[in-house]
């Protein structure tokens, strides 16, 4: 029988069961008993004195610019795109994009995320599909479309019929793949980075395929405001006008919804994921969170890309989404369990997938994380909430184990699915590759340190 068993654990099921002690049994790549009293298993991890909880899943990530990390800094979200991302990502050809998405994946999984919702770039999105199958991590991957061009010519968009294109062709290979571990979001990059008629058309392959929609909303104020006088009006109310605000909209960032925006995305059942890094890196503001999750809408958490992060670690979210909110909604508006719930099941119900992972409960699919609490700086462990240590004082380097669908993808901070040393390789070559064909070679966003990359 293809079982496994994580034992001895504190287990923070973010589930009705709360914090329980004892073992996880895993049959077939399901939770089977939880809490199990059973010694035996074909697999056992061993996690005496740690946590087990579910894989973290963030519901908005770029794979594509993981190649980016730290050659964008310290700009705002317009200049950050227009000098920055459109050209890198332009640049992106099939070795740079499975490259720059392998490295994005194996710091995910080391950092216990194991879902994935990530927006790609116009081109090559299998490169990113492969990555995602051959490491084993949960994914919805779409590439970003764009028919329309806002707000400068940097950005060379597509025809309505090749963004149609590069999304269709995706879903006979990849929708449903990896036993429905893989499927395909239908991306377009913002409410106006897209016509009516390719949102329409994605709407309709949404419902018909089972598929996520995926977007921008509301990221940053000038830009919102700019674009609420075009026909349509602001972001949320356009979406609607589509037919594309509903349960299967994730809407990124959603810093600035007015009040009638709020009311209407609780309304039609929408997503938001709350991205703090990046809206504080690129000074696009804070989302009221607090009040979103108060009025009864969804909110995941995401890193957004390593262009504007520039980590993708869950802990780093969860601890900025706890703390960024307390000055202006109190000390008491985002403890430690309703962090935990977002990185978790907040996640999950934003990729329709709420009742089968996000959380660690007998039925549901075996994406499981152990992470450590021996080291000085989440000790001591004695009468401490496992989920405030979760979200205040371990980070990603206390990941242990990683499994997903009941396979060990790390196991002692080890990557088990690929080799983390050629990986990170051949990102270093890829990287100057790209560079290169996007002419940015001597453009990086601080001087090279004499140590840096610029030689590899
Ligand atoms: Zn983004």
């Amino acid at each position: 029988m293809d079982d496994l068993l994580i034992r001895d654990a504190t287990i923070v099921t973010v589930g009705p069961a709360g914090v329980v002690r004892g073992s996880v049994y895993v049959v077939d790549g399901r939770i089977a008993e939880v809490p199990s009293s059973r010694r035996r298993a074909a697999t056992v991890i061993d996690a005496t004195d740690r946590l087990v909880l579910p894989g973290f899943v963030q519901a908005h990530v770029h794979l594509c610019q993981t190649l980016f990390r730290g050659l964008a800094d310290d700009l705002d979200v317009v200049e950050w795109l227009r000098q920055r991302i459109w050209p890198l990502e332009q640049a992106h050809d099939e070795a740079s994009l499975g490259a720059s998405a392998q490295l994005g994946i194996v710091e995910l999984l080391l950092g216990g995320t194991t879902t994935v919702l990530s927006m790609e770039t116009t081109r090559h999105t299998h490169a990113s599909f492969e990555a995602a199958a051959e490491l084993g991590i949960r994914a919805r991957i779409g590439p970003a479309l764009m028919d329309r061009f806002e707000p400068g010519p940097e950005m060379i968009g597509q025809s309505t019929d090749e963004a149609l294109a590069s999304l269709t062709e995706l879903l006979g290979p990849w929708h449903g793949a990896g036993g429905g571990r893989l499927g395909v979001a239908a991306s377009p990059r913002g409410p106006r980075n897209a016509t009516p008629e390719l949102w329409a058309a994605c709407v309709r392959l949404a419902a018909e395929h089972g598929l996520t929609l995926h977007t921008h909303v509301n990221e940053n104020r000038d830009q919102s405001e700019r674009l609420a006088a075009e026909p349509g009006g602001r972001d949320v109310y356009a979406l609607d006008s589509y037919g594309a605000l509903g349960p299967s909209l994730v809407m990124a960032h959603g810093v600035w919804l007015d009040d009638g925006e709020a009311a209407l995305a609780r309304e039609r059942r929408a997503h938001i994921c709350h991205c703090p890094s990046a809206n504080l890196k690129l000074a696009s503001g804070v989302a009221p969170i607090p009040a979103y999750l108060d009025a009864g809408i969804n909110v995941a958490l995401g890193a957004d890309g390593a262009a504007c992060n520039n980590t993708l670690s869950a802990f780093t979210e969860m601890r900025l989404a706890a703390l960024l909110h307390k000055p202006r909604y109190g000390a008491q508006a985002m403890p430690a369990e309703r962090v935990l719930e977002m990185a978790t099941m907040g996640g999950a119900r934003a990729l329709g997938l709420g009742d089968e992972i996000g959380s660690v409960e007998v039925g549901k699919r075996a994406d499981l994380i152990v992470v450590r609490r021996d080291r000085a700086h989440s000790r001591p462990l004695a009468h401490t909430s496992a989920p405030a240590a979760l979200v205040y004082s371990c980070d990603a380097g206390d990941v242990t184990d990683v499994v997903v669908d009941g396979r060990a993808l790390v196991a002692e901070g080890q990557l088990l699915a690929g080799s983390e040393a050629r990986i990170v390789a051949n990102a270093e070559r890829q990287r100057m590759a790209l560079l290169a064909r996007a002419g940015l070679s001597g453009a990086a966003s601080r001087p090279a340190e004499a140590n840096g990359d610029v030689s590899a």
